[in-house]
């Protein structure tokens, strides 16, 4: 190839040298295209011999250990379009590995639609920066053995934090998807510029624990209650006397990018993700906590609305009581008939007797454990409710699954039964004759989970 193009290049070049020789009085015009025509000849000659890709892996050999790809990647961008096609090659080359976490050379060639050569050239690449491992070799189909590599999960890393309104909890994940480290401080959520310090605080010491850079990390999913507008990156609840977005000045902070969405949302990503929902296209995920919200997984995507603020079911209105005053400002939103408060407020009224000591709602729901009539009956109440406002949502959305979470899952068959015997009673036979409803399987780790997953989905946005 490389003669023949050499050759085609020379020839070029003489045919126009001789077309012009007879002419002496050529314009000035006709000689700017022949000399157009010879310097498209010969970029033509350097762009498809090699000497783009080999600038390219010298580029990557000189990449140090630890250095982020990302910066690398987008010095590539920056030099010419031919590399910036490489780039992405090289982030879906990634991708696959991310995808499949195991895959050889030509397999790698057939799922980007790429020669084997390239896919060797992409897998050193990323062999050379600690993103993927050679692990050995796989049966000869005929030919020469091909090269098995694996993603490498000692080296990158996302971070995980969930800004609870009590605790803080930082988690560390490797691109296997595995939670390698967790930790949870004492931290109540404010809107202050001291909690932001001590958030970053407690990062860069769990990193430091960790024996981990800055520059390891592909990036910090960050979890906070409440309305969060997720094109601006705005809270409309916390941080809202900030001059700029949270996640900007996180970013900032840390030296790490972050990506910010509402918890409950996260919780249903990391459902959708690794847990119950994970191979459902339409699934609803219900909070049931302090506060009720939901994430709701429509066609495969968690739905996020115009302006990001989707999935606010504990704010829709429910029995038409202009009494119950919601913290937001409205009155009768099913939030104040269903979380923790509501749940005291209903075995209380029932003749519940609480213990003196830890809150109302932990002494309900171990009671109702131990056989406690009263106790069972107030959560009964509250699945009752639960199930009345989902009938709504289910013939909205017609889910394949809905998933409990939240502190008032702790309370197990009791609470689903009531929800799902509402759902019987109340939603048309077609809706529900092969609905599942469940508990979380994964705890409070949804929400750590789902951080993950955006960091993951972001980090190859665009590829
Ligand atoms: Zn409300």
């Amino acid at each position: 190839m490389l003669v023949k193009r050499a050759f085609n290049t020379i020839v070029h070049v003489l045919l126009s040298f001789f077309i012009w020789l007879p002419r002496r009085s050529i314009s000035i015009s006709l000689l700017q295209l022949h000399f157009a025509l010879f310097a498209g000849c010969l970029l033509n000659f350097f762009k498809k011999n090699a000497f783009f890709p080999q600038k390219l892996a010298n580029l990557q050999a000189k990449t140090k250990k630890g250095r982020r790809l990302i910066e690398t990647f987008e010095k590539i961008i920056n030099t010419s379009d031919f590399q910036a096609r490489s780039t992405v090659l090289l982030k879906r080359a990634l991708l696959a590995f991310y995808q499949r976490k195991l895959l050889s050379i030509p397999l790698l060639a057939t799922e980007l639609g790429v020669s084997i050569p390239t896919a060797g050239r992409l897998a050193a690449i990323l062999t050379s920066n600690h993103f993927v491992r050679l692990i050995g070799e796989g049966p000869s189909g005929g030919g020469r053995k091909p090269r098995i590599y694996q993603i490498d999960e000692q080296n990158w890393f996302t971070l995980a934090v969930d800004a609870g309104r009590e605790h803080l909890r930082i988690a560390l994940f490797n691109l296997n998807d595995q939670k390698k480290a967790e930790s949870i401080s004492t931290l109540p959520l404010e809107s202050s510029m001291q909690y932001l310090e001590a958030t970053v605080s407690h990062i860069k010491r769990f990193l430091v624990r960790h024996h981990l850079k800055p520059a390891q990390v592909l990036g910090i999913g960050f979890a906070v209650p409440g309305l969060i507008n997720t094109q601006t990156g705005r809270s409309l609840v916390h941080f809202t006397g900030f001059l700029r977005p949270v996640n900007d000045m996180l970013a900032d902070m840390t030296g790490i990018p972050v990506v910010m969405d509402n918890d409950a949302r996260l919780m249903a990503k990391g459902e959708a993700s690794f847990g119950k929902a994970q191979h459902a296209q339409n699934a609803i995920y219900l909070f049931l906590d302090r506060g009720v919200g939901a994430g709701l997984l429509i066609n495969g995507e968690i739905y996020k609305g115009t302006h990001g603020f989707a999935g606010e079911f504990g704010h829709t209105h429910f029995l038409g009581n202009k009494n119950n005053i919601c913290y937001c400002g409205q009155t009768d939103c099913l939030e104040t008939y269903t979380n923790l408060r509501a749940l005291e407020e209903e075995a209380l009224r029932m003749g519940f007797t609480a213990s003196a000591t830890g809150d109302v709602w932990v002494n309900i729901i171990e009671a109702s454990w131990r056989g406690d009539r009263v106790a069972m009956d107030a959560i009964a109440e509250i699945g009752r409710r639960l199930g009345l406002a989902l009938v709504n949502l289910v013939h909205l959305i017609d889910p394949e699954i809905i998933i409990i979470g939240g502190s008032l899952a702790m309370a197990g068959n009791v609470l689903t039964h009531s929800i799902y015997n509402t759902l019987r009673e109340n939603a048309m036979h077609a809706f529900r004759e092969d609905l599942r409803l469940e508990l979380s399987g994964m705890g409070q780790d949804a929400c750590l989970a789902g951080c993950h997953a955006m960091v993951m989905k972001n980090f190859f946005a665009n590829v």
